[in-house]
């Protein structure tokens, strides 16, 4: 049984209500990232404040450090960071794969297998690395040595107490030939299914209302109609109590990613089952948002509102500037700001935008103060989370199409 329904759709827009152990969610939902158990900068309270509902927590960062059997202990990642809303935690495989690879030895691309002939990917000392059992990675820490098997990525993500778990998965890149293509999403389908076998062991105590820890599976793929249909098949095949969609759209080009996001979605989405709530990985630009909602996606998480507002970029309404062309951004840094006593956002109703200025937060900024990256990513993490749930109460009262004219 589903503990996701579907309360009012417009065309294949929907709202949706998704009940967890830590309460119900109100579907479209933006949920902020907390990597490394805080969303940087806020503490619950101003999670709260911006409308936050549930928060998505990163396995592979909790796991190396302070590690899932200290939160366990210290009775699971609610009571250690503080927040009693629903969290939602990734499988651990996309930083495990990339983050020790990356900073540790600068390789750009999301990483290599063993098998994988691809000369654009075989560059660079080989960090990780993908066998039937697991993703073998160096911590980016302190170097240590580490496998990611689909039973030990559960394990941590029960320890956690997290309500909603993600499968274990190989990301794949634009960059990967079809052979290895098919060979990565059959040892994915196998991973996601050991995955599965182990969550349902590991999950003995039910929570409140009967309401355990849910798991999603994963979509995964690459930029293409055939690859995306038969996985979105295998998906619905199985028994998961959501779909998380995630893999490559076959381009870094913004135009061009942004078109790849919008074709994907829609080839994938008329094939899953309504009952189900969809969550689109990684996805978080607002044109990317009103896309993703149109063709019928239920969940986000994205690190660019935390990550924009600590860079000095803050979002911003059509009304004041925001379009498809400037990201819905402004620079807090530039010098037209010097004396400007007007809120970022005039129509925003955050903290920030109701107490300071664009003088004062630019100030800070350059300042480098405290102060700044907070109010910075309260306005930034209010914006996104209350235009999703603008959107949600459009779709509601049918005016979806009227709310998305007015944005893009
Ligand atoms: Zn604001």
């Amino acid at each position: 049984m589903s503990n996701f329904k579907v309360v009012a759709t417009e065309g294949k827009a929907r709202a949706g209500v998704l009940k967890t152990a830590h309460g119900e969610v109100q579907t479209p939902v933006f949920m902020p990232v907390g990597t490394q158990g805080t969303v940087k900068a806020l503490d619950p309270e101003d999670l709260r404040n911006c409308g936050t509902q549930i928060i998505l927590g990163n396995t592979y960062h909790l796991y190396l450090r302070p590690g899932n059997k200290l939160i366990k202990k210290m009775g699971g990642l609610h009571q250690f960071m503080g927040w009693e809303g629903p969290i939602l935690t990734d499988s651990g495989g996309f930083q495990a794969f990339s983050l020790g690879a990356m900073i540790e030895h600068g390789v750009k691309k999301i990483g290599r297998s063993e098998n994988n002939r691809d000369e654009s990917l075989a560059r660079g000392p080989l960090v990780s690395k993908i066998t039937e059992e697991g993703v073998q990675f160096v911590s980016h820490l302190d170097g240590s040595k580490h496998l990611l098997t689909p039973e030990k990525s559960m394990e941590i993500q029960l320890d956690l107490g997290s309500d909603i778990c993600l499968v274990l998965d190989e990301l794949l890149s634009p960059l990967h030939g079809p052979e290895y293509v098919k060979q990565s999403l059959e040892r994915t389908h196998r991973w996601e299914i050991r995955s599965e076998e182990y969550f349902r062991k590991g999950v003995r105590t039910e929570g409140e209302r009967g309401i355990g820890p849910q798991l999603f599976g994963i979509l995964q793929g690459v930029f293409d109609k055939e690859v995306r249909v038969q996985e979105a098949r295998w998906v619905t095949g199985q028994d998961f109590a959501g779909i998380s969609i995630g893999g490559s759209f076959g381009t870094e080009a913004d135009w061009a990613a942004a078109k790849a996001i919008d074709q994907t979605i829609s080839w994938v989405v008329p094939l899953l089952p309504v009952s189900l709530p969809r969550h689109a990985l990684g996805i978080g630009e607002v044109r990317d948002l009103f896309a993703c909602i149109e063709r019928g996606i239920d969940m986000f998480d994205c690190v660019a509102p935390m990550r924009r507002a600590r860079n000095g970029s803050l979002y911003i309404g059509p009304k004041n500037g925001g379009k498809v062309s400037n990201k819905y951004t402004l620079s807090i840094s530039r010098a037209e700001f010097t004396a400007d006593p007007r809120p970022v956002d005039p129509g925003c109703s955050c903290y920030t935008c109701q107490n300071f200025s664009k003088a004062y937060l630019r100030h800070l900024y350059l300042a480098k103060e405290l102060l700044y990256y907070r109010l910075a990513t309260i306005h930034n993490v209010f914006f996104i989370v209350n235009l999703v749930k603008s959107i949600r109460e459009a779709i509601i009262d049918h005016q979806f199409e009227l709310l998305k004219k007015k944005w893009v």
